[in-house]
């Protein structure tokens, strides 16, 4: 293809992704609502590594991303699944990521649940409408065993041949005061680069991003740091009911999740980020 009719295109893919997410319901569109994932994977109930509930959620992912990779590993006699979906695309790689395990007692709607469902309707739409860089998902387990052990992450990332650009990690994204503060981990790894994707959040819904930093997180992000990825945590973490028997369904919004769908989707659209 030549170069013109390669910027026709790109153009015009560009202006179809701004019409689709600004005008058109998303659910029409790109698939299921990431709400509806949410529900529905949030029905499940706890996700805590080692129970049934476990192998439902690992079930429930693997069934709705249509034959993705599963990397199944052994930790002290529990068995634990990352599961990756990957799209292809032309030269650079992105990554996002959410861990899809639920801590002892806690439901694990926004911290776990949340994530995945944008994950999954990100996983309808990729298959829709091809990126130009390639994308992967990737769905850590084992991120809330004790005190943030990170065991999904530190197995991939130990791993991980992928020269990826960056590898966004979310979690608790669909709390319904959503706001977002930058991260602090992520700040003092790559300054810039936080500031980048703040300034992209702020486009998107000003008064959720907050281009400061809060708190220092224990997150996926921190295995993918060790092993140098430049991968940085979005989270909100001013979450009253973090870690309890009340991080449910109800405590998260639609709009939240909309916001962080759309969100992500302009990351891998307009590629405004590198
Ligand atoms: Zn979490």
């Amino acid at each position: 293809m030549d170069e013109h009719k390669f910027l026709i295109r790109l153009v015009r893919c560009h202006l179809l992704v701004v019409i689709l997410s600004q005008f058109v319901p998303l659910a029409s569109v790109h698939g299921k609502h990431p709400y509806e994932h949410f529900t529905a994977f949030c029905s499940i109930g706890e996700r805590t590594p080692g129970t049934p509930g476990h192998i439902k959620a690992r079930d429930f992912i693997i069934e709705r991303l249509k034959d993705p990779e599963v990397d199944t590993f052994r930790v002290l006699g529990t068995d634990y699944f990352n599961i990756y979906k990957r799209f292809p695309g032309s030269g650079s790689r992105i990554a996002f990521a959410a861990h899809w395990d639920s801590d002892v007692g806690c439901p694990g709607a926004n911290d776990g649940g949340s994530g995945v469902a944008i994950l999954l309707s990100l996983a309808d739409t990729l298959k829709k409408m091809r990126p130009g860089c390639g994308v992967d998902l990737l769905f850590f387990d084992g991120e809330d065993v004790d005190a943030a052990e990170l065991l999904g992450s530190k197995h991939f990332a130990a791993t991980c041949i992928v020269n990826y650009d960056y590898v966004i990690v979310l979690d608790m994204v669909g709390d319904k005061d959503l706001q977002i503060f930058q991260e602090g981990n992520s700040k003092k790894f790559f300054p810039s680069f936080v500031d980048s994707i703040w300034d992209i959040g702020q486009s998107i819904a000003p008064n959720v991003f907050v281009p400061t930093v809060k708190y220092y997180i224990i997150d996926d992000h921190l295995s993918l740091i060790k092993y140098g990825i430049r991968s940085i945590d979005v989270i909100d973490f001013d979450y009253p009911y973090w870690d309890t028997a009340d991080d449910t369904v109800e405590k998260c919004s639609r709009q939240s999740l909309d916001t962080m769908y759309r969100f992500v989707l302009h990351l891998i659209y307009e590629r405004s980020v590198y």
